[in-house]
């Protein structure tokens, strides 16, 4: 008798009868003999909707209030999920974040789980039932209700089943981790396994498919994580620890984000503790950078430019505004109609040019380059929001990962089976 968290995910949840389907699937596993534990998100568009009555009031709610009211998205899902499921038949108890005392830090929009109490679920499995808890919302010290940040249902089903010591089933609407968003490029191929690493790094850098916490927590707690399908029977893709074979696969994996936004600040004062002072205040209000450019200073002043969460654009701006003007620097300028695309591998590690070949691939695309940033086993590039698409298929297709075309045409997504494309490599300075 295997013990599984299912999460679904907001198509998955979507209308009624997709809500059916959920309840059958969990139904067909407890007759397998399994404990089924679902975790389901807010029925697909509900968290953009309540996103968009709060910013119909101000672009700077309270954030203790905005987190009161998209959490409720995923209370009106567990609840009609358990009442699906009884009508079939089963015994199903829905459970709120609080309920199973999903304690997070208060960092509201975006808090982290710091711990979970799986009792009132194993009481819940013992009858026999199967248990349904609301994902992305969590409680903090002082009983406030917070959420977990957008995809943060993901994170979730993880921690439940690493507290649980289950393993993980993540349902969505494509069947598994794909080399890049299938979804933006047709050529995309689905991925038998993938490292934890690896995903971690894809998921950073904007494939959705996961949330980056809940990689985070698998591969910390060694969570065997699934992506599947929730409608149909794929074995979908085993997230999992690296094993030793390898293939050279310079790079394994695509990724577009569109939720990076812009800031440059013209005429920073180029003296030390400036970028201290910054970016100390953006932290302040947990606010995360990622990409940063400095200019080479003129006459005692530089350009500093850099991307933000498009949902922290606005915070983001008045820190800087206000500092700037403390610090003596220029104009504020943002810009959310940017992406960044990033190329991903272990292989990077030891193949030298792959920047340069990114970079020469994106201007015969006559895509201009915002910003750069690197890692060892990535490269990333901000680039305008119009070219994204465009830029990540050239890419798919420069760095070889486009399905072959005998597959190509016999579904949208064909089968890969790379997994041994996905494992580390030697160790070592990238010489990208
Ligand atoms: P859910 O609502 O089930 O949580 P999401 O929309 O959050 O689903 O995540 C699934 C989506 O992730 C897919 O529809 C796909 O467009 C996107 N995605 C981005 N990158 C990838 C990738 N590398 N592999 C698979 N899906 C990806
Ligand atoms: N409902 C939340 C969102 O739309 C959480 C999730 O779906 O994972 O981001
Ligand atoms: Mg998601």
């Amino acid at each position: 008798m295997a013990l599984v968290v299912q999460k679904y995910g907001g198509t998955s949840v979507g209308d009624l009868e997709r809500i059916k389907n959920v309840a059958r699937r969990a139904l067909a596993a407890r007759a397998r003999g399994d404990q089924v534990v679902l975790v389901v998100s807010a029925m697909s568009g509900e968290t953009n909707r309540l996103l968009k009555l709060v910013s119909g009031l101000t672009e700077r709610p309270n954030e203790r209030e905005q987190d009161v009211v998209v959490a409720t998205g995923e209370q009106v899902s567990i609840g009609l999920v358990a009442i699906a499921i009884e009508a079939l038949g089963g015994k199903a108890q829905s459970f709120m974040g609080h309920q199973v005392r999903i304690q997070t830090d208060s960092t509201y929009s975006k808090a982290r789980i710091l711990s979970v109490d799986a009792r009132p679920i194993f009481d819940v499995l013992k009858k026999g039932a199967i248990a349904v808890v609301a994902g992305f919302q969590g409680v903090d010290q002082h009983g406030n209700t917070t959420t977990l940040g957008r995809g943060g249902s993901d994170t979730t089903g993880v921690a439940i089943a690493a507290a649980l010591g289950a393993t993980c089933e993540i349902y969505t609407d494509v069947d598994g981790v794909y080399t890049t968003d299938p979804n933006v490029c047709p050529q995309a191929r689905k991925l038998d396994r993938i490292s934890y690493e690896e995903m971690l790094e894809l998921a950073s850098l904007g494939a959705k498919v996961l949330q980056l916490r809940s990689v985070e927590i698998a591969m910390k707690y060694k969570v065997p994580l699934w992506v599947k399908s929730s409608f149909t029977d794929d074995p979908g893709t085993l997230v999992t620890q690296e094993d030793t074979s390898m293939e050279d696969i310079v790079v394994s994996g695509i990724a577009l984000d569109r939720n990076d936004a812009r800031v440059s600040i013209r005429n920073v004062p180029d003296r030390p503790g400036v970028a201290a002072t910054l970016f100390g205040a953006l932290d302040e209000k947990a606010i995360s950078v990622d990409l940063i450019v400095q200019n080479t200073p003129t006459n005692g002043a530089t350009d500093l430019t850099f991307t933000v969460g498009k949902a922290d654009l606005v915070k983001a701006g008045d820190v800087i505004a206000k500092v700037g003007k403390q610090l003596g620097a220029g104009a504020v300028e943002t810009d959310s109609d940017v992406a960044k695309v990033s190329i991903v591998g272990v292989g990077m590690r030891n193949h030298s040019g792959v920047a340069a070949r990114m970079f020469r691939t994106l201007s015969a695309q006559g895509v201009n380059i915002l910003a750069i940033s690197t890692s060892e086993i990535r490269v990333s590039c901000l680039i305008a929001a119009k070219h994204s698409e465009a830029a990540v298929r050239a890419l798919h297709s420069e760095f070889g990962l486009d399905a072959k075309p005998s597959n190509a045409s016999k579904a949208k997504a064909p089968r890969g089976t790379v997994g041994s494309a996905h494992q580390a490599g030697k160790s070592g300075r990238a010489r990208k």
